[in-house]
């Protein structure tokens, strides 16, 4: 497997966050110092080790009827955009499909698409949903394990979650590139195992049918210089779906919905090694959340 490249922790050292709000120009610069594989996923019904978890990965589903067939597995993880735009029911019919699914755990954050649950965002508005909605739309959530900016644990297996990305056209969980990104990835802890986030880190499963990639900067330096998770699961930019690596991460972009919103593509499947654990299940501490870059 390729190691992390010496020149890549030297461009880390001279970081500068007023490069984290020019996404292109950092990932010219990293791409120099390491170059991303393409990584084949395991096969969907391929045999499982003795003491392993299975994770079965999906992601912008958008409420719309899926044209696959999700595999079997002990925990799905869903990277957020559950909804097309995130009224309380869309929430109710998501939670319908979480139950009819046969894995024993059901791993979800939330996304862009979802207004209803993120008082920060302007277009909530435009969908009368601004304000008051959030808890109908959690009390909707139901037969999942719902991640915002904190951490289960399953079979000893550290997953942590954060819906935040980017600023992009106005949608939830929207924050600017730069200090508001970094304080939210500084909450990412150092011995998680599978980090869940809705938009992608740079370079890897970032890319736009425009050519530009939307993947956030300060998200790749506090995975590649502090975290060092196992997995990175992720979504939001339908047309780069697949699985990559940089020689110590790989990185899935797991989106369902491909750029016609038609769930047509195929979920990712790893197993990962058991971790020690007392609990089967052991849940992190819920931390009132508070919304950055929100004007109080
Ligand atoms: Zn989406």
């Amino acid at each position: 497997m390729t190691k992390v490249y010496k020149p890549l922790a030297t461009f880390w050292e001279k970081y500068e966050t007023k490069w984290s709000i020019s996404p292109d120009w950092v990932a010219e610069r990293i791409q120099v110092a390491q170059p991303v594989e393409k990584v084949k996923p395991i096969d969907h019904d391929a045999p499982k080790k003795e003491g392993y978890t299975r994770f079965v990965c999906m992601s912008d589903t958008h409420s719309r009827k899926l044209q696959i067939k999700v595999p079997d597995g002990d925990v799905l993880l869903h990277a957020g955009d559950m909804t097309k735009v995130g009224y309380p029911g869309e929430f109710r019919e998501f939670s319908k499909l979480m139950k009819s699914l046969p894995h024993k755990y059901k791993v979800v954050i939330p996304g862009n698409h979802e207004l209803g649950l993120d008082p920060t965002a302007g277009r909530a508005a435009t969908y009368n949903m601004k304000g008051g909605k959030r808890d109908e739309c959690l009390a909707n959530i139901t037969d999942c394990i719902f991640l915002e900016d904190h951490w289960v644990k399953i079979n000893g297996i550290k997953i942590y979650g954060s819906p935040w990305q980017p600023e992009f056209g106005n949608w939830a969980y929207n924050l600017d590139r730069g200090p508001q990104l970094q304080n939210v990835w500084e909450k990412i802890p150092d011995d998680t195992d599978v980090l869940m986030t809705h938009g992608p880190p740079i370079r890897h499963g970032d890319l736009c049918n425009s050519g530009l990639r939307a993947g956030c900067v300060d998200l790749m330096r506090a995975i590649q210089t502090r975290v060092h998770p196992k997995y990175h699961v992720f979504g939001h930019i339908h047309e780069d779906p697949g699985m990559t690596t940089d020689g110590e991460t790989h990185y899935i972009n797991a989106s369902t919905c491909n750029r016609q919103y038609r769930a047509v593509q195929e979920c990712v499947v790893f197993d990962l090694p058991n971790g020690q654990f007392q609990e089967e299940v052991e849940h992190g501490p819920k931390d009132p959340i508070e919304f950055p870059g929100l004007a109080q």
